[in-house]
């Protein structure tokens, strides 16, 4: 009998424990007393609902998927109109691939609570009572808040970022970068050829993170990054008066009249140690810039200007050729075809695509070879767009930015470990 008090008091511990969520597994108990432990560990085992996961397939109607999981057409249509009634689902604006979630009570095969994920941060809950059905729409709140996140470029921007915010997901990550190179400093760094091992960054951007735990990256709100030991700062300013986004210590608006290169760094496939890439097959002695691209990706043109040429032209292959203003001209070669309406005395505007990458003409692999000529020489682009500022911030505007940069500049340069939140936000 003794024995016996020993082994109930294991079984009742045993159950107060599963019931707490802490214990998983089901120990192997005596058999002295096995019908107990069997009642009381299938009692605390088996769950008192069942969930049941599906999507919207596409092309699908939700009455069908409701019925495909179990639901009666009666139950189905009435769940639906408390959708559409109470919470106000358009039913043609359903996405292709929305999770649904259905919530049923064990010994019942019609579902008490169907949950529809319209968005991260936007589901619709449909719950039963009796045979009435009641919708409710529900926002789930995303958080948000600045982070600053500093690195070293040790091998290439895309490496340094990783490096710098281990604790940002991928896509984060990628988002940051992009966003670094195509956002803040397209007119001022070509972040694919640039940068040197040594050269530093420090960004500060808005961070929203969804209730399931996605990381959303939002606008830089400053920046410094210095090449070679000179710093270029980026302080997004709103401005009424200038135009752009992005303001650099002196006032200078980020944007000019040329973009640094011609492809955005997110469409550039090799970022690093590109000037002897094997596979390029680079014409002798040329005086160009290539950027090695998956062929089909657009072209841009770095600033407004007028078509000159296009067409054939030798080793170029086919070649098109930008007349912009102050004697500036861009040339674009081994294209594998031009953008729709592109001819000679076709006006573009800065950034437009143009063309598209290709390999032809003197090419073993798909570039874009790219030059730049000023007064019919071909110049360094890194020399001579790097020289070029935009306009300065408004005198009416001035004393407004000069306290902004201040704060976000002297923000930037807090202690950073990792990802670290800005203190004032
Ligand atoms: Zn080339």
């Amino acid at each position: 009998m003794k024995k016996l008090g020993i082994v109930r008091i294991g079984v009742y511990s045993l159950v107060a424990l599963a019931l707490a969520g802490a214990l998983r597994f089901t120990p192997r108990l005596p058999d002295t007393d096995a019908k107990a432990a069997d009642v009381m560990i299938t009692q605390a085992a088996t769950p008192a609902w069942k969930l049941r996961y599906d999507t919207l397939e596409s092309g699908e109607s939700l009455a069908k998927l409701l019925q495909r999981d179990g639901m009666s057409d009666e139950s189905a249509s009435h769940a639906l109109r408390a959708a559409t009634e109470d919470a106000t689902l358009d039913p043609r604006r359903i996405p292709a691939g929305m999770p649904v979630t259905m919530k049923s009570a064990a010994a019942d095969s019609e579902p008490s609570e169907v949950t529809l994920q319209l968005a991260i941060d936007r589901v619709v809950r449909l719950t039963r009572t009796g045979d009435t059905w009641t919708g409710k729409e529900v926002r789930l709140p995303w958080t948000t808040d600045t982070i600053i996140v500093a690195g070293t470029i040790t091998s290439n921007l895309y490496d340094a970022v990783d490096a710098s915010a281990p604790t940002l997901p991928a896509s984060a990550r990628q988002q940051l970068t992009w966003t670094i190179a195509d956002d803040v400093y397209q007119y001022r760094i070509d972040m694919s050829r640039d940068l040197q091992p040594g050269d530093s960054f420090r960004v500060a951007a808005e961070r929203s993170v969804a209730p399931n735990g996605a990381v959303r990256i939002g606008k830089v709100v400053a920046s410094t990054f210095t090449l070679s030991g000179k710093t270029i700062a980026a302080v997004h300013f709103n401005s009424k008066g200038s135009s752009g986004e992005y303001y650099d210590q002196d006032g200078r608006s980020m944007r000019s009249a040329f973009l640094r290169a011609p492809l955005s760094f997110r469409r550039i496939s090799s970022v690093f140690g590109m000037r002897e890439h094997p596979i390029l097959g680079i014409v002798r002695a040329h005086k160009g810039t290539d950027y090695a691209a998956a062929a089909g990706t657009p072209v841009r043109a770095i600033g407004d200007g007028v078509v000159v040429r296009k067409g054939w032209s030798n080793g170029y292959g086919n070649l098109l050729e930008i007349r912009h203003r102050n004697g500036f001209h861009s040339r674009y070669g081994h294209l594998s075809r031009f953008a729709a309406g592109i001819h000679v005395g076709s006006r573009v505007t800065q950034a437009e695509t143009i063309a598209y990458v290709g390999s032809t003409g003197l090419a073993t692999g798909p570039h874009l070879h790219f030059e730049i000529l000023v007064d019919g020489v071909q110049r360094d682009p890194r020399k001579i767009l790097a020289q070029i500022s935009g306009d300065p911030i408004t005198k009416s505007e001035r004393a407004a930015f000069d306290s902004v940069r201040d704060m976000l500049l002297g923000e930037l340069g807090q202690p950073v470990n990792g990802v670290t939140k800005l203190a004032s936000r």
